[in-house]
């Protein structure tokens, strides 16, 4: 024991709190029974991912149904693949699609709440005062292997056929004295300091995942890495101790560690600290030639986030999506609040796909048409021209040379009681109302089949008489029914279809024949209201274009 306290002098001299101070200056937080502590903990490590996004989502679903809390913690101990601007890229880009942290980190540059700091590198002396116990304890000792070293280890377990690591008969420095580890300091040696694991590969751990049920793998015996030689801790350590010092209450995070929650349990043990409940996120999964795999950054544009803002999706259609790809349940409860925010969904984690969900980009236009037709035409007009204002100026500068005009297009099925469902994100606007822009509108008179030329023409010829701007939807079709009978076309279609032989279309065919001579195209929102927008001048503009074809 003496020796123990002596090899905890040596290695960390300069720490001189312990535990016990921590304890009392992180208390446990005084909250609701039922309240779950939950957090996400990026490593600022490049722009926000669809997966850190998804994890966030899950987390802050859980605290919100739960009356909990939900913060951020910045895992920062690998500062080789740090980026400048990391902690403001995945936080902002949070706060863009609506995911804010009680606690945490809240910008860039701005923590908020008492379990701080909330960044890992600022934290060092408190992995070290905790690792500074465990060797007091005997539980963890120096090692002194170089890098050569442990690869000749490596190398030695692979041709024997033996698991491979730092464990058993391989754990060189397992029993290292006081006087050896002084010695080998006095040298000058470097040394990271290891758990001295007293499990056995033979027996089993089992713990209740939250998402993925009961799950059995072996105790972990490996001696691992606490700190590493510049006093940094592993990310295993340093989650031990920042969830259990910030009383996480649940550990939700991607699947990836799931191998590790042996040696998570493990430290939780040694420690002291109660274990909180894990539960593992499967990764967002891309169909590829018939196959599963995990979404990836390098080969799908939609793994970082921005393509979505780029395609000019709403970041509440992402969310609406990721939250039908999180629940199971959601769907339905969609169905019966449609007009409640999914803050008020109340989450279960057993509604999660344990295997992992496939990104389906139809399902997710599907969605934003949903959110996109229940917004006013003020609404669409503002975030059309903010997208636009970043992703195509051109656009940006016809939209806005006349607002009330734009906002007037937009208004076309949309400010009526049954909105029409065609606009899924914003990059799909200019297309969609090319003909309502003189910029961008090309005339096209090409006819159905079933139509022709002559008629067409003769039916513009007609219909430009009677036709007034003023006219309403009913009168806007009555005028075309006027017209059809002296041109051989049936007023009804019903009559039509009764005796074909005797017409030569309907009213509804006439109706294309204009719908052609004024947007070029077959298929388009309300005519009626198109012609009202564009005005008179326009109208007859294009129809005597037409005629002329
Ligand atoms: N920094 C870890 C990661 O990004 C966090 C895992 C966790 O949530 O504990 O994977």
């Amino acid at each position: 024991m003496q020796d123990n306290i002596l090899m905890a002098d040596l290695l960390l001299p300069n720490i001189d709190k312990t535990p016990d101070y921590y304890e009392n200056i992180y208390p446990t937080r005084k909250l609701p029974e039922g309240a779950r502590v939950v957090r996400v903990a990026p490593s600022p490590t490049g722009y926000l991912h669809l997966g850190v996004l998804f994890v966030s989502l899950v987390n802050r679903i859980t605290a919100t149904s739960s009356g909990g809390i939900f913060f951020t913690r910045i895992e920062d101990t690998d500062k080789k693949r740090e980026v400048k601007g990391g902690i403001e890229d995945i936080i902002g880009g949070l706060k863009r699609f609506g995911i804010f942290p009680d606690e945490g980190f809240i910008s860039g540059n701005e923590q908020k709440g008492d379990y701080g700091p909330y960044q890992q590198s600022h934290r060092a002396e408190i992995y070290q005062t905790y690792v500074k116990e465990l060797l007091r304890l005997g539980l963890a000792y120096p090692c002194f292997c170089t890098a050569e070293e442990l690869e000749k280890v490596r190398n030695e377990q692979e041709s024997q056929k033996i698991r491979t690591g730092y464990h058993g008969k391989w754990a060189k420095h397992r029993d290292i004295t006081y006087a050896e580890a002084k010695a080998l300091i006095n040298e000058g040696k470097q040394f990271v300091i290891r758990l001295k694991s007293p499990g056995n590969e033979e027996n089993k751990v089992v713990f209740e995942d939250a998402i993925k049920g009961k799950i059995e793998m072996p105790e972990n015996d490996e001696d691992f890495v606490l700190l590493k030689s510049d006093g940094i801790p592993t990310y295993h350590f340093a989650h031990a101790i920042d969830d259990h010092l910030m009383h996480t209450t649940h550990v939700l995070r991607g699947d990836e560690w799931i191998s590790s929650v042996p040696k998570h349990i493990q430290l939780f043990k040694l420690l002291g600290f109660k274990v909180p409940k894990f539960g593992h996120i499967s990764p967002i999964m891309k169909l590829d030639n018939g196959a599963k795999r995990k979404i990836s950054k390098r080969k799908d544009p939609e793994a970082a986030v921005h393509f979505f803002a780029e395609e000019g999706y709403m970041s509440d259609a992402v969310i609406e999506y990721l939250m039908t790809i999180a629940a199971s349940d959601f769907e339905d409860w969609r169905r019966a609040n449609p007009d409640k925010s999914y803050e008020e969904f109340k989450f279960n984690l057993k509604k999660m796909s344990v295997s992992g969900a496939l990104f389906d980009g139809v399902k997710l236009l599907d969605v934003s048409k949903n959110i996109v037709c229940r917004l006013s035409s003020g609404e669409v007009y503002d975030y059309v021209t903010a997208w636009a204002k970043e992703y195509d100026t051109e656009f940006y500068n016809v939209l806005t040379k006349e607002p009330e005009y734009s906002k007037s297009v937009f208004a076309i099925d949309r400010d009526v009681p049954k909105p029409r469902k065609d606009i899924a994100k914003w990059n799909e606007v200019k297309e969609y109302f090319a003909y309502m822009f003189e910029e961008y509108y090309t005339p096209c008179f090409e006819l159905p089949e079933n139509i022709q030329k002559a008629d067409a023409t003769a039916f513009l010829e007609e219909y430009k008489k009677v036709y007034s701007p003023d006219d309403d939807r009913q009168e806007w079709f009555n005028k075309i029914k006027l017209v059809a009978p002296k041109l051989g076309f049936a007023a009804e279609t019903k009559e039509y279809k009764a005796n074909p032989d005797a017409y030569k279309g309907s009213a509804g065919d006439l109706s294309t024949v204009l719908r052609i001579a004024i947007t070029g195209r077959r298929n388009t929102p309300d005519l009626c209201s198109i012609m009202q927008v564009l005005g008179k001048d326009e109208c007859i503009k294009r129809i005597e274009n037409a005629i002329r074809g």
